[in-house]
């Protein structure tokens, strides 16, 4: 039989969750590709889009959907900034790309 938790263990349960969450949402900003700082390099911006929807939601694993892709710049490196929507839960989470420049 499945007893009821009691509320206040309830509330902790979903703060655990919380707390697990953004420890996702960091650790996926920790990995290349994560921040402007650390993009993931591409010889190509063919690629951006079908490699942005390889990365996996950082919550829940499923696949995201390409919601925008637009170009911006930091100093002299060109970036490529793409925002993702998870399939699964909904989960908006932004890649970034730096187009490498053939020699
Ligand atoms: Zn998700």
């Amino acid at each position: 039989m499945a007893g009821k938790r009691p509320r206040s263990e309830r509330r902790s349960l979903a703060r655990e969750t919380q707390k697990e969450l953004e420890r996702r949402r960091k650790l996926f900003q920790s990995l290349p590709g994560g921040s402007a700082e650390h993009p993931l390099q591409v010889a190509s911006a063919s690629v951006i889009e079908t490699r942005a929807q390889s990365i996996p939601c950082a919550l829940c694993q499923a696949a995201c959907v390409v919601r925008s892709h637009t170009a911006t710049a930091l100093g002299q490196r060109r970036l490529r900034v793409v925002t993702l929507g998870c399939r699964g839960c909904g989960e908006p989470q932004v890649a970034y790309f730096e187009i490498l420049q053939a020699n």
